[in-house]
């Protein structure tokens, strides 16, 4: 029977496909098809990992008795046995079978696909001594995969799906059917590896709409839902769903009617999408001449070739901490980060590449055993951003070397997170000359580097003119700054409802800090999500915003507001909203 989970959307787009559900602790494990004549080998790799735990569980059996008492003996001794069960369990070893033979999942993916089959049948038992098994099935497969972690699959590199065609629609049980991904949570980094995946889109149960994983969806350009509470619960491994990016909601089991007309919506994006392609070429000038600047945010190296694809004529935040998580504590060194920031301004080819010095804390964790939240008080007000970065000089120093170096390359602009202190302010420029200091000490050469600020706490806002006698240049980050002028949580989907751009105290901000940049010619850019907002292009261009950085994937589509706007309209219509008490009603005439 069909059903329908709400969440917030946070990708726009369809998705039409089967569910896989990925628990927390497992999202680490590999997930990519294998070719049919690698079928084998993948069963071959997991009847030999299995073949390894059974060994080494009866190793331990026989030494047992050397370890501990009788009693400890037997009672150990049944476990082990049960363990033995487990790993030899028609239903675990022919269902981790058939994943591989019919969707070609690779060993261990197929693994936990049928650890969360079986253990869902466990949690559904009355008797709780068999309930409690759950815990030693976990614990076999874990086993297991750690073996297999030492033998690795032939296939390298994930696959890179296509784009999930109406042709996907067809309900048959073919290998390429696209794969849906079902989460309790997912963190930047955990996004960031399923970046190249097979997953046509994404659902996740916490997120809210500018929370960085959302962010990282919105870049792939694939359909996702965040928000969605206990989709990771009622959902099933392999049941067949729908994602409508749009509206914000998961369509579980639909019937055949809600199949065609979703399969209609989809196809009629893809028009869309290719009549926005057609706007590529065209300079960004609006009806009365101004011209408008869309930049491009990005994360790796990699993601430069999409925004040339679509005529970023730059980089306006290149958001450098996905260098820096997941890496267990292993920091990038000055060479890796300047490799990477090099690629990343010769990919460009002449264009400016803004980066941003390492943002992490708050729900981008530099790893994912110390979360946000878990383990401080308030992550979004503590140590992240600048104030990591001048609590730790010896990796800030070694960024911005490598920052100034990749400038020798390519026009290359340094942006500062976070920043609401003038004592920051000074400790940082400091830290900039003696890294410039250093390069001249070692001859390393280094182009002319513009330095700015990002605007993304009210106490900046507030004191811009002050930020503008140091800084060559100011980018808006609405994500941040509407996050602590409302006090909302920005991954908390509780209090998703009361993330309002539209706020007078926001609205404030903002236009003070691009008019205070207007009057001194210093340039001032939006690089948060509101940016990349078609619902929000006009006003920001009344405020008399020239400058937008957004993902790739919404340049497009904000070029042809930009196309048709006359900014000489839209500023009245912009200051009556700043003085208005619901900004959002005087705007109706925007729309
Ligand atoms: C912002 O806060 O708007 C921004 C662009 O930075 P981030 O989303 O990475 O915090
Ligand atoms: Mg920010």
């Amino acid at each position: 029977m069909s059903f329908s989970v709400h969440g917030i959307a946070v990708s726009s787009g369809v998705a039409i496909g089967r569910a896989v559900l990925v628990a927390s602790s497992r999202l680490d494990v590999a997930h990519y098809l294998v070719e049919p004549d690698q079928v084998q080998f993948e069963i071959t790799r997991l009847r030999s990992a299995r073949d390894t735990v059974v060994a080494e569980i009866g190793k331990v059996q026989t030494s047992l008795h050397e370890l501990t008492d009788k009693e400890g003996y037997l009672e150990l001794s049944a476990l082990l046995d049960v363990h033995r069960m487990l790993l030899q369990d028609e239903q675990l070893t022919d269902g981790v079978k058939q994943w591989i033979l019919d969707r070609r999942y690779n060993a261990e993916w197929a693994l936990t696909s049928q650890l969360d089959v079986v253990a869902r049948q466990f949690d559904e038992m009355e008797d709780p001594y068999l309930r409690e098994r759950k815990g030693d099935l976990e614990q076999v497969v874990e086993r297991m995969l750690r073996v297999m972690r030492g033998v690795a699959s032939p296939v390298s590199q994930p696959p890179v799906p296509s784009r999930p065609t109406s042709q996907d629609l067809l309900l048959d049980d073919t290998v390429d059917v696209p794969l849906v991904l079902v989460a309790h949570d997912l963190s930047p980094a955990d996004m960031l590896q399923f970046k190249q995946s097979v997953f046509a889109g994404f659902v996740t149960d916490v997120g809210g709409k500018t929370s960085h994983t959302a962010i990282v969806a919105r870049s792939m350009d694939i359909p996702a839902v965040v928000g969605a509470r206990s989709a990771s619960q009622i959902v099933r491994q392999d049941d067949w769903v729908i994602i409508d990016g749009d509206a914000g909601v998961l369509i579980v089991d639909p019937s055949p009617i809600m199949l065609a007309e979703y399969g209609f919506k989809q196809r009629q994006s893809e028009v869309e999408r290719q009549r926005l392609n057609r706007l590529r070429n065209t300079p960004a000038l609006t009806l009365d001449g101004q011209k408008i600047e869309l930049l491009a945010n990005i994360e790796r190296p990699a993601d430069a070739a999409g925004a040339l694809r679509v005529g970023a004529v730059g980089v306006g935040l290149f958001r450098s901490e996905f260098l820096f998580m997941g890496r267990q504590g292993n920091l990038p060194d000055e060479e890796e980060q300047f490799r990477t920031y090099k690629a990343t301004v010769e990919a460009m080819e002449g264009l400016p590449v803004t980066i941003r010095t390492v943002d992490v804390g708050a729900d981008k964790p530099l790893d994912r055993s110390s979360r946000g939240g878990d383990d401080h008080l308030n992550p979004a007000l503590g140590l992240r951003a600048i104030r990591w970065s001048l609590a730790e000089p010896t990796m800030f120093l070694s960024q911005l070397r490598a920052i100034l170096r990749a400038s020798a390359f390519g026009p290359v602009h340094l942006l500062i997170p976070m920043l609401a202190h003038v004592s920051e302010i000074r400790q940082t420029l400091a830290f900039v000359d003696r890294a410039r200091g250093q390069l001249n000490a070692r001859g390393q050469a280094y182009g002319t580097v513009k330095v700015g600020a990002m605007i993304e706490v009210p106490a900046a806002a507030l004191m811009v003119d002050v930020f503008l006698r140091y800084f060559d240049f100011l980018s808006i980050g609405t994500n941040d700054l509407i996050q602590y002028t409302l006090a909302i949580d920005r991954v908390d989907e509780s209090v998703a409802h009361l993330y309002d751009p539209m706020h007078p105290a926001v609205l404030e901000l903002m236009a003070r800090t691009i008019a205070a940049g207007h009057a001194q010619g210093k340039p001032v850019s939006v690089c948060g999500e509101l940016a990349g907002d078609v619902q929000m292009t006009r006003l920001l261009l009344g405020l008399g915003l020239r400058s937008f950085s957004m993902h790739p994937s919404q340049i497009l589509a904000v070029k042809q507001q930009v196309l048709r706007s006359d900014t000489a309209k839209l500023k009245p219509i912009a200051e009556a909203a700043l003085r208005a008490e619901e900004p959002a009603r005087a705007l109706e005439a925007l729309r």
